[in-house]
């Protein structure tokens, strides 16, 4: 999580100053174009739509895709909830798909889950852990399938040197108070298709042509939402975006001494999809009670995952309940068979979710603090074993 300081302060005062504040008010060199060409060109991908939420870029990019009632949409069993109710504000249902030992889709579940209705895949980048991606691009094109990747967790994580996000065909963005551009509330959808682009744009403007949305493409104008976000979040987008590789680099460093000294206990350290990248630190173990053990010895900036609920499939209460705002928009009523979401449906992510502890890199501390913090744990690790003599 990047901190929010002076420099965005400073960086809102002539936004403030100029009074336009709207996105689309003043000429086109705004807070929010100047981020958005930024932002394309440092990931390398050719359009960047900034939005008012993750959530807002997820349903907007599932949107312009055209995914819809009688579609369904994988969605892994480990995520924030709005990854599965992105799929059904847009009409569609969320089929859960099991996460490996990287806490990403499991590929193998993916097949095992693909029906004729399967439209669209939603790997998540999770805690800035990056998915198969190669793997799930191969499925996607085999069964012509969309990708729209939520790399809400993993903004500016790469994976074999692409930036994530910009490799499916449309990838979303959130810069919440959390995520690793912090804006407080804010996101951006990006995607290298200038068709998808043209109806994500309208679609996040109640489809208001007036604009110049339709400039060069020559899309039919189509209704949507409001999703749009303010110049003063682009003020400050352009001052965090400028703090992001930095903060990777912290997290690079301390992932690589904090796993040297975990590894030398006899720690299982979780694997990774692109394992020379990684910047997100997590520990196997073979029973839940030593997860829960570990978790509890160590409590500053390492818990379980299975104890970070929110998470966790089975806790997303309103989607297992398959409860909508109103009976009759509701996507499981239009579903082409009966989806049911049980803990057997991803009995093998539950499993790997309580036997997981998670450890904080701590990117804003210094990397001493860090490697303190894990020569404790491998002392502590060491007793629990069986008080093995390990030199710290
Ligand atoms: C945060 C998050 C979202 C939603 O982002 P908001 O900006 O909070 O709407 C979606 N997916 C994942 C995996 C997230 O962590």
């Amino acid at each position: 999580m990047a901190r929010v300081g002076l420099r965005e302060w400073l960086a809102v005062a002539p936004v403030f100053a100029s009074g336009k504040l709207a996105r689309f008010s003043g000429d086109g060199k705004s807070p929010l174009t100047r981020f958005e060409a930024d932002f394309s060109e440092k990931f390398g991908v050719r359009h960047t739509l900034t939005v008012s939420s993750g959530t807002g870029a997820l349903i907007a990019a599932l949107a312009a895709c055209g995914v819809g009632p009688g579609d369904e949409v994988l969605v892994p069993a480990y995520t924030w909830i709005a990854t599965a109710a992105a799929a059904i504000a847009v009409g569609a249902v969320p089929v859960i798909v099991d996460i490996d030992e990287t806490l990403t889709m499991d590929p193998a579940d993916i097949l095992r889950k693909l029906t004729p209705q399967t439209k669209a895949i939603v790997p998540v980048h999770m805690a800035n852990m990056v998915c198969d991606m190669s793997a799930i691009l191969g499925i996607a094109r085999k069964h012509d399938l969309i990708v729209v990747e939520d790399a809400c967790q993993a903004v500016g994580l790469t994976y074999r040197g692409v930036r994530v996000g910009t490799i499916g065909d449309a990838g979303a963005y959130s810069f919440n108070q959390f995520k690793n551009i912090n804006i407080g509330e804010g996101g951006a959808i990006v995607t290298d298709d200038d068709r998808l682009f043209a109806r994500a744009r309208m679609y996040h403007d109640i489809g208001a042509l007036f604009r110049g949305h339709l400039d060069n493409y020559n899309e039919p104008s189509m209704v949507g939402i409001n999703l749009k976000a303010s110049q003063i979040q682009g003020a400050m987008l352009n001052v965090q975006l400028k703090k992001l590789d930095p903060m990777i680099r912290r997290m690079r460093v301390r992932y690589d001494a904090m796993a040297e000294i975990l590894d030398s206990t006899g720690f299982r350290l979780g694997p990774h999809n692109d394992q020379e990248n990684a910047a997100g630190l997590h520990l196997l173990f073979d029973t839940a009670e030593e997860a829960q053990t570990f978790a509890a010895e160590n409590k500053r900036g390492v818990y379980r995952l299975f104890d970070s609920s929110r998470h966790v499939y089975t806790n997303w209460l309103p989607i297992i309940e398959q409860r909508t705002a109103n009976p009759r928009m509701n996507p499981y009523s239009w579903a082409a068979r009966k989806i049911e979401y049980t803990p057997d449906s991803c009995a093998k992510s539950l499993d790997i979710l309580k036997r997981t502890c998670r450890v904080s890199l701590g990117e804003n501390y210094p990397l001493a603090v860090m490697t303190y913090l894990a020569r404790r744990m491998r002392r502590q690790g060491a007793a629990s074993k069986g008080g093995l003599a390990y030199a710290t």
